[in-house]
């Protein structure tokens, strides 16, 4: 991780001291690596490998290059150069130890690792310019009488840049990004995150930081429409210091490049920083291995079969090869084509490719491995069917996460919290600040104001986090993907229940708690006296109501009443449930105000 991610609040803005004059003469070793060479020249080790890239050597900080390369960088810098002396005796104790991350790979498999290009998915706000970049890179890149073959749209594509590959994810967006890592798929490498210079940073640049965090990527920024007479990447860079991301030139780490998708100004400049980015990464994969990867995106062809974009991770993948997808089903690579359309008979770590062969259509972010042989991939699907049944995997709830943490398992608990005013935030947010202990700390991944939609419901799948809606209510479609994924959602509209709940989990104390299952929807067309009270006459648009289950009053999004049923008839009748399409009268307990389009949700409680 080369950029600064925790919460922790920055100072202001400030521009680097003016360095004090440095000494001509640099003292050298006769090896060294790339950060020390950063250090003794006083140079950040992204300035250290931007030097030793305009002399055509790639290093990442942990590479260790000879004393000529660090001299002429020296030089470049108007410093004069000097040999360490005795450097032959001590050179062997000197040599410095390879990197950590190596550690726990055998020795055979560390030499078998080659670097590989990184992966990068591109986000921000909508109408930032995230597709036109994508098109820009891509056309920045071929020559004019290759460019009819690049049309061929195969959800991802490569560029080569001084010899360097390097993979786009070419369906931008941190809604595509996380729904991959909700499915358990962590296919990028570096996010560019595109902010408008005319507009600056807004509520969709915010998730996408949020989102780029939570996966614990490196975030590179590309400041675009810098073509427009009122574009102002100052004050972008200013909104970014906010959001703790420091750029380079203000003595921060966070690269951000000037660019112009319209003009394609700065995109060799972006382009570049992206290899930078991924030298200091260090990303690695063993070619020689079976392929392993995930799916980028599928459909069924009517005269092609299921045809499928896979990008290989790890190994290499070859025509013939015998796939085996989330070990669900399986297919045989028939045919496999590259981003330009060619056929193609193997495809290395990073590569997209489009493969033809497969026996159903998988979903973005499934898994796919390559197998030896037929009997071996028949027997990993019918063995996985067979668990499959027994139990699907759960997303965490507040109460497991208690649980965890009684019995020492976790130390953290992920939140996402919406509340429906910024003021709520702030209040929330330091509040739980105040709980956090040795032991167990509270991690905000994402908060944010409005509903709580599809997209929150999916940054905690795919980060195990828990939903907390602050007087704010989630989408129906949130609603059911959370139904489904087995997310929690918690409805809080007073803080200090908020802070209560968390503190019985932070302890261990959390009793069992029950959840909120939503059974159906209804809305009011109608409205009838009845005696003293009022009827809402409803047609139930989704589900059905039950007479046992709680209802929601909800009047323009915003909750107006909440309690049991009291009544449920269909005409005349008294009925126990109707189901979608029905026409009805409801009751609800202490409540007559009804209006003409209310909705009305039904919902019974469950233990989890
Ligand atoms: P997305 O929603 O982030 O994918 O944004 P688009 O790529 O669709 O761009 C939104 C609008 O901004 C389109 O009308 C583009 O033509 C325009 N646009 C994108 N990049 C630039 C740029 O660098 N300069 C100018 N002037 N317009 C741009």
């Amino acid at each position: 991780m080369t950029q600064q991610t925790t919460g922790k609040k920055l100072p202001a803005p400030k521009r680097k001291p003016a360095p004090q004059k440095p000494e001509v003469e640099v003292t050298l070793p006769s090896a060294l690596t790339v950060k020390q060479m950063a250090d003794l020249l006083g140079i950040t080790p992204i300035e250290a490998i931007k030097h030793l890239m305009r002399k055509g050597l790639m290093a990442s900080v942990n590479h260790v290059i000879a004393y000529d390369d660090a001299a002429a960088v020296a030089t470049d810098l108007g410093r004069t150069p000097v040999l360490k002396q005795e450097e032959t005796k001590k050179k062997e104790q000197e040599a410095p130890a390879p990197p950590a991350k190596q550690a726990h790979v055998s020795k055979k498999e560390a030499k078998a690792q080659k670097s590989r290009p990184p992966v990068v998915t591109v986000l921000g706000h909508v109408d930032h310019g995230k597709t036109s970049l994508l098109d820009a890179i891509r056309h920045s890149n071929v020559a004019d009488k290759e460019a009819g073959a690049i049309t061929q749209h195969i959800g991802a594509y490569q560029v080569t840049v001084e010899g360097h590959e390097i993979t786009f994810i070419d369906t931008p967006g941190h809604q595509a990004f996380t729904a991959m890592r909700a499915r358990g798929a962590s296919l990028t490498d570096i996010a560019i995150l595109v902010v408008a210079a005319d507009d600056g940073i807004m509520p969709q640049t915010l998730e996408a930081i949020d989102h780029a965090r939570a996966a614990n990527v490196p975030i590179i920024v590309a400041i675009n429409k810098t073509d427009k007479p009122s574009a102002d990447p100052e004050r972008v860079k200013q909104q970014l210091t906010e959001q703790n991301l420091l750029v380079e030139e203000w003595g921060g780490d966070v690269i951000a490049i000037p660019v112009s998708a319209k003009t394609r100004d700065g995109i060799t400049s972006l382009l570049e920083h992206i290899i930078i980015v991924a030298e200091l990464a260090e990303l690695k994969a063993n070619p020689e291995l079976s392929a392993r990867g995930a799916i980028i995106e599928a459909e069924l062809d009517n005269t092609k079969g299921v045809l499928a974009t896979l990008l290989v991770q790890n190994g290499t993948l070859h025509a013939g090869d015998i796939v085996v997808v989330e070990n669900a089903h399986w297919g045989k690579v028939k045919a496999m084509f590259n981003d330009k359309g060619e056929r193609v008979n193997e495809a290395k770590p990073s590569t997209p490719v489009e493969i033809m062969g497969l026996s159903a259509v998988p979903q973005a972010g499934d898994s796919f491995t390559v197998v030896a042989s037929e009997h071996e991939a028949r027997a990993l699907v019918e063995g996985f069917q067979a668990k499959q049944q027994a139990h699907k995997p759960k997303a965490a709830t507040l109460g497991d996460i208690s649980s965890q943490i009684r019995a020492g398992e976790t130390k953290s608990i992920n939140l996402i919290i919406k509340a429906d005013v910024q003021g709520s935030i702030e209040p929330i947010r330091t509040s739980l600040d105040q709980l956090k202990n040795d032991e167990v700390h509270i991690r905000i991944i994402h908060s944010g104001t409005g509903n709580i939609t599809e997209s929150d419901v999916m940054l905690a799948v795919a980060s195990k986090a828990i939903v907390v809606g602050f007087n704010s209510r989630p989408e129906p479609r949130a609603t059911r993907f959370a139904e489904s994924e087995g997310v929690e959602i918690r409805n809080y509209q007073i803080i200090y229940k908020l802070v209560e709940d968390m503190e019985k989990t932070i302890t261990g104390m959390l009793e069992p708690t029950y959840i909120d299952v939503t059974e159906g929807h209804a809305e009011v067309r109608a409205l009838f006296k009845v005696k003293t009270s009022k009827i809402a006459g409803c047609y139930v648009t989704d589900g059905k109501v039950a007479r046992s289950n709680l209802a929601r009053v909800i009047r323009k999004g915003q909750l107006i009443h909440e309690s049991s049923i009291s009544s449920l008839k269909h005409f005349k009748n008294d009925v126990r449930e109707l189901p979608t399409g029905s026409e009805c009268g409801i009751g609800v307990e202490g409540f007559t105000d009804f209006a003409v389009g209310d909705i009305l949700e039904f919902y019974r409680k469950e233990k989890q």
